[in-house]
């Protein structure tokens, strides 16, 4: 509540109701942001700007907070739609040129010295003369120019950018360029992750609508009002938030992480109808992707018994494809989406055209959870992820596929008009089995059994691995912990890999941030790689390890041409380095799966720091398994996973032989 009066944060310069947002006001915000490095501070400032476009924004206007979020985010729609910015830094010098009056190669020495071209962009119009005054920057202006620049595409799509970008540039002032370039780039780095933004949105909408009431609250009634929406959330989700007291943060980030992740839905509703009524409002919708439920890692079969004890539970096989999430529409329209909430219709335009044989009539509209598996369709087999990759990812022609593709669905989500999430897992199950029909090699329900004993899990397992899949999923069948939980990593549903039975543990996504230039036969490309964990809490990568192994020269010189576009001369401001000394760095965004054969205690490395000890956790002998480029930056390998992975190795090895000092 205290954020209202604090006086440094003049972010208004000159903003009327009902007038467009200035865009001076957010490129302060984002100085502001970027010059502090205490979180509750960024957010602070963060609600500030908001809830001001909230109070200034015209009666049923939900664009200009869309907007502004949207920018907080660096991002132009939601992730299924897949509008996305990341222009090239020459394309960027290009236009800093023409706007600024600048030669290329003075540009190109200051990014040199600066190391952000959002930098020298500011110092460039900062030292020029200008005549008079341009017209003020607006968000909707610049928004509708970004959404442009990445949508145009086609042969002469580069000089229309350049033309469109120094437009922009001509008419920035103050901090503006530097963020718009920022933007461009696809960085922003003010260390201002989507959740603090989703904090600040949520407390914006409180605070707004605290001063839109015709009682004042006090503080208590504040604190009562957040404590009775926990209530509602607990109750209806029972989900047991640790932090009761931020009830909006907890739904928004409920909503927009979950069950209905677009802000183009959220927002709207969110003005419409306040925190209260979001529930109702947004439910779950076929069309938007939801986050899927994850499972966690267990290490034997004895532990699975352990942890549900007395509880029904299901074994399903564990297919080695990729997860897809289909969804019907009323209209019968059929969208696929990746684990990533990314649209694969066009990577398998063959499952959009299988999918009406295995619909039953009475199923008008749905939402399934399924792995894609690669199929020989001749035997019936099933092909291991490797075949699956071989797939073309776009444009694909369904007369030109040569690698098959058969659905696992192992969930019913929604059916014909109602979401299904809170119904338990054998009821999903057995609505699933009524409401579509088996088509061999096309479309089937995962394999399952109703396992009890160690022996039979054992056997059903084995069973599995000879049938070319992963292992086995565990899962709740039908207490109240079977709901289907959107985004999380429950303990509700466990991966039982045959991997971990001797004795390997879970492999670990981590994000490559910088790499080691190779030599011998590995010297025109990058011989070994640091890589790191994401910790969403402090939204930082921990370093964990230099990984030179596991990689084919085919494969270098594939990481070579994804990574070479991503180099960075200094760290990126959320990496938490350590003693890590890489010849160059990355911008985190690349995801990589890895084994290792143990982990250690590190001096070098900063992942888990503070969890189990000062130092950090490292791992020994670690190699390259995949790309996964199924999972985002955020969706890394997390601290607390690696300490529990580190706490479980010393409790299965014998007193004192802990490993210590690994590279
Ligand atoms: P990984 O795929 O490496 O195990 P992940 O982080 O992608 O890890 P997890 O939750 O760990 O996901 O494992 C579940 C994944 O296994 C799902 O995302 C899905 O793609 C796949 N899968 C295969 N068969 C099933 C099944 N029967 N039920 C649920 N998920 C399944």
């Amino acid at each position: 509540v205290a954020l209202q009066k604090r006086d440094d944060v003049d972010i208004e310069g000159g903003w009327k109701v009902g007038a467009p947002v200035p865009y001076a006001a957010l490129s302060k915000a984002f100085s502001l942001i970027e010059a502090t490095t205490k979180r509750l501070e960024k957010t602070t400032i963060l609600t500030s700007f908001l809830l001001l476009v909230i109070q200034r924004s015209a009666k049923n206007d939900h664009t200009s907070l869309l907007q502004a979020v949207y920018l907080c985010i660096n991002r132009l729609s939601p992730d299924y739609v897949g509008v996305e910015l990341g222009i090239g830094e020459s394309l960027l010098i290009k236009a800093i040129g023409e706007s600024t009056g600048r030669s290329l190669s003075v540009i190109k020495a200051d990014l040199k010295k600066e190391g952000d071209l959002g930098l020298v962009a500011m110092n460039s119009k900062n030292s020029q003369k200008t005549l008079f005054k341009p017209k003020a920057l607006t968000i909707p202006f610049v928004f509708s120019h970004l959404r442009d620049i990445a949508l145009s595409s086609g042969h002469s799509s580069q000089a229309k950018k350049v033309s469109i970008i120094t437009k922009m540039l001509a008419a920035c002032q103050d901090f503006e360029a530097k963020y718009i370039v920022r933007s461009l780039e696809g960085k922003l780095r003010i260390g201002n992750a989507e959740r603090s933004v989703l904090v600040a949105l949520s407390q914006a909408v409180v605070l707004a609508e605290r001063e839109r009431s015709n009682k004042k609250w006090s503080q208590d009634q504040l604190a009562a009002r957040l404590e009775e929406g926990a209530y509602i959330i607990k109750s209806v989700y029972r989900q047991g938030f640790s932090c009761s007291r931020c009830i909006a943060r907890a739904l928004i980030i409920l909503w927009l992480n979950s069950e209905l992740p677009t802000y183009d839905l959220v927002i709207p509703a969110l003005l419409e109808v306040g925190i209260d009524g979001l529930r109702e409002k947004c439910k779950l919708t076929p069309g938007v992707p939801l986050k899927p439920m994850l499972a966690k890692p267990t290490k034997a079969i004895g532990e699975v018994l352990d942890r549900f004890e007395n509880k029904r539970f299901t074994c399903e096989y564990k297919y080695d494809g990729e997860r897809a999430q289909v969804h019907m529409l009323e209209d019968g329209s059929v969208k696929v989406f990746s684990r990533n909430s990314e649209d694969m219709s066009k990577k398998y335009p063959d499952l959009v055209d299988q999918l009406p044989k295995c619909i039953k009539e009475s199923t008008k509209s749905f939402v399934f959870d399924a792995e894609a598996v690669a199929i020989d369709r001749t035997t019936g087999k099933l092909m291991p992820f490797q075949e699956l990759s071989r797939r073309k990812r776009k444009d694909v022609k369904v007369e030109d596929i040569t690698v098959q593709v058969s659905l696992f669905a192992f969930d019913l989500l929604y059916l014909n008009g109602e979401p299904l999430l809170q119904l338990p897992l054998y009821k999903r199950r057995e609505l699933l089995r009524e409401h579509f029909t088996i088509v061999p090699g096309e479309f089937n329900f995962a394999k399952s059994s109703d396992s009890e004993t160690t022996e039979e899990i054992q056997t059903f397992l084995e069973e599995s691995v000879k049938d070319g899949c992963e292992g086995l999923m565990v899962k709740m069948l039908d207490t109240d912990a079977s709901f289907y939980e959107p985004s999380r990593r429950s303990v509700n549903w466990l991966k039982l890999k045959k991997d971990y039975l001797a004795g390997v543990g879970d492999s670990l996504d981590l994000v490559v941030v910088g790499g080691y230039y190779g030599k011998g036969k590995r010297t025109n490309v990058y011989g070994a790689f640091l890589l790191a964990c994401y910790d969403s809490d402090s939204e930082e990568f921990q370093t964990i390890c230099k990984i030179g192994t596991g990689f084919s020269e085919e494969v270098l010189q594939t990481h070579y041409d994804t990574l070479k576009p991503l180099e960075l001369t200094k760290p990126r401001g959320d990496i938490k380095v350590g003693g890590a000394k890489p010849d160059i760095w990355f911008e985190p965004k690349i995801v990589w799966e890895v084994l290792t054969a143990d982990l250690s205690l590190s001096p070098i490395y900063t992942a888990a720091q503070g969890l189990v000890e000062d130092r950090g956790i490292s791992l020994r002998f670690p190699r390259y398994l995949r790309i996964r480029d199924d999972k985002s930056a955020d969706d890394a390998t997390g601290p607390e996973q690696i300490a529990e992975m580190y706490e479980r190795q010393a409790l299965a090895q014998p007193k004192g032989k802990k490993k210590k000092g690994g590279d």
